[in-house]
C-alpha cells in the first residue's frame, strides 16, 4: 500500500461524525430519535438574504472575485466591526474565507511554524487541536472547570506561555459550553498576551447569540496594543443561519492578512461569489431577524435548563450564549444500564441513543469526557420530548 502523509494520519476524525451517522441510520430505519446533535441553527436563512443571492445569480455574478473577497464585502465587514464592536479597520485588514473554520485554518497556516505552540481551553471546539496540528504546531490545552465557567484564567495562560508560544485562542461565547468570558478577565488576559507579544485569535462566531441582556465585547477593542496582535474571527453562519453558504471573515494585522490571502490564493481562491453577495445583505440590512432568532434561542435555553434541573445526578453551567448546553453526567458513570457498564461519555451517549432514542454528542471529542453536548437549536417540543426521555432513562 502506498503510504499516506504523516499529516493526514495525525488528524483525528471528527468525533461527532460517527454518532451523527449512527443517528441518521436509525432514523432511516424508521426509529424515532430526538436529536440534540446539531451544530447549526435550525432556522431557514432569512428571505432578504436569499433574495440577494438570487439577484446576484440573475446579474451574472458567477465568476471569480478577488481572492480575499469583493471590495464591497470587505467594506461591509469593516463597517460591521465599526458598528458592532467599535473597531476601526481598513478593508485591506479584512479577509473573507470559506467559513470561519477556514478563516482559523488560514490564520494558523499563516502564523505557525513547526514546534510553535497554540494555547486554548478544554473543553474546546473539535477543530482547534486538529487545525493546530495541520499547521505543524502543538496544541497547549488548558483544562478548565465548571467552577471557572469553563474559562481559562489569566494565571493559567501566563503559566502556559513559553518561548514557543505563537498564539492564544479564545472562543467566547463558547462551543461546546455556551459560556462567555467576563470583560475584566478578558482584559487581564489581553494584557498578558500583549506583554508576551503572541497573537490572540478571538473566535467570536457566536457574538450575536447572547442571553440575559449581555453584550459582546471584542478584546481587540481594549486598546491599540491588543488590536495590533488580535485576529477578530467571525462569520455569517451562526448569526444569520447561513452555515451552508460558507462565509467567514477576520480582521487583523495587515501583514498577516496578506499572508492569509497568499495561502488562500493557492487553495480555495475566493469564497463563492453568490454567497458573498448574500453576506453583504446579511451584514448591511436591518438586523431584526437576528434578534428574533436570538430570542427563540434564549427561550429554549431557559426550558432546557429547567428540564435539566429535574434530573438527578446531572449538573450544568447555565449557557450565557451560543446554543449548546454541556452538562456533567459523570455521576452516572460506573452504573450498569441495560446490562452495560457506563464508563464514560461514549457509553452514556450509546445508552441514550439505543435505549432512550435521544441523540447527544459525547464530551470526549471536546476534551471533556464527564460531559455531553446538547444543542438546543431545535423546537421546544423536541426539547421537552428529549428531556422526558433522558429523565426516564436515568431513573
Ligand atoms: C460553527 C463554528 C465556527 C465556524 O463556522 P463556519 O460555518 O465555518 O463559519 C467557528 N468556531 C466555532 C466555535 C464554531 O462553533
Amino acid at each position: 500500500m502506498i503510504a499516506l502523509s504523516q499529516r493526514s494520519q495525525n488528524v483525528t476524525p471528527s468525533s461527532t461524525l460517527a454518532i451523527t451517522a449512527k443517528i441518521n441510520a436509525m432514523i432511516a430505519d424508521g426509529i424515532d430519535v430526538v436529536k440534540f446533535g446539531a451544530g447549526e441553527p435550525d432556522f431557514d436563512t432569512p428571505d432578504y438574504i436569499k433574495a440577494a443571492a438570487i439577484a446576484a445569480l440573475d446579474a451574472g455574478l458567477t465568476k471569480y472575485t478577488p481572492v480575499p473577497g469583493t471590495p464591497e464585502l470587505r467594506e461591509a465587514v469593516a463597517d460591521k466591526f465599526k458598528r458592532d464592536n467599535g473597531l476601526d479597520y481598513a478593508p485591506s485588514q479584512v479577509i473573507v474565507s470559506c467559513g470561519a473554520k477556514h478563516t482559523i485554518y488560514n490564520i494558523l497556516q499563516a502564523i505557525c511554524d513547526p514546534g510553535d505552540e497554540v494555547i486554548f481551553a478544554a473543553p474546546y471546539w473539535v477543530s482547534y487541536p486538529e487545525q493546530v496540528k495541520l499547521a505543524g504546531a502543538i496544541p497547549r490545552v488548558i483544562d478548565t472547570t465548571p467552577a471557572q465557567n469553563f474559562c481559562m484564567t489569566p494565571e493559567q495562560i501566563e503559566a502556559a506561555i513559553s518561548p514557543n508560544t505563537k498564539a492564544v485562542l479564545i472562543n467566547s461565547p463558547s462551543n461546546p459550553t455556551g459560556t462567555t468570558y467576563d470583560v475584566e478577565t478578558l482584559k487581564q488576559i489581553a494584557e498578558i498576551i500583549v506583554k508576551h507579544q503572541v497573537y490572540l485569535i478571538s473566535d467570536e462566531i457566536y457574538e450575536a447569540l447572547l442571553y440575559d441582556g449581555a453584550t459582546h465585547v471584542s478584546p481587540a477593542s481594549f486598546n491599540e496594543a491588543t488590536k495590533a496582535i488580535t485576529f477578530v474571527v467571525n462569520g455569517v453562519s451562526k448569526a444569520y443561519s447561513m452555515t451552508g453558504w460558507r462565509i467567514g471573515y477576520t480582521a487583523g494585522p495587515e501583514d498577516a492578512i496578506q499572508a492569509m490571502s497568499r495561502i488562500q490564493s493557492h487553495s480555495t481562491s475566493n469564497p463563492t461569489s453568490i454567497a458573498q453577495k448574500a453576506a453583504v445583505a446579511a451584514l448591511t440590512q436591518p438586523q431584526d431577524a437576528v434578534e428574533e432568532m436570538r430570542q427563540a434561542f434564549e427561550e429554549r435555553r431557559d426550558v432546557i435548563c429547567q428540564r435539566f434541573d429535574e434530573i438527578d445526578g446531572v449538573s450544568y453551567v447555565k449557557p450565557q450564549g451560543a446554543f449548546y448546553i454541556f452538562p456533567d453526567f459523570s455521576e452516572h458513570y460506573g452504573r450498569k444500564l441495560d446490562g452495560k457498564k457506563i464508563g464514560g461519555s461514549m457509553d452514556i451517549t450509546d445508552y441514550l441513543l439505543n435505549s432512550a432514542g435521544v441523540g447527544v454528542v459525547p464530551g470526549d471529542g471536546f476534551g471533556a469526557d464527564n460531559h455531553l453536548r446538547l444543542s438546543f437549536a431545535t423546537s421546544l417540543t423536541e426539547i421537552n420530548r428529549g428531556l422526558d426521555r433522558i429523565k426516564t432513562a436515568l431513573q
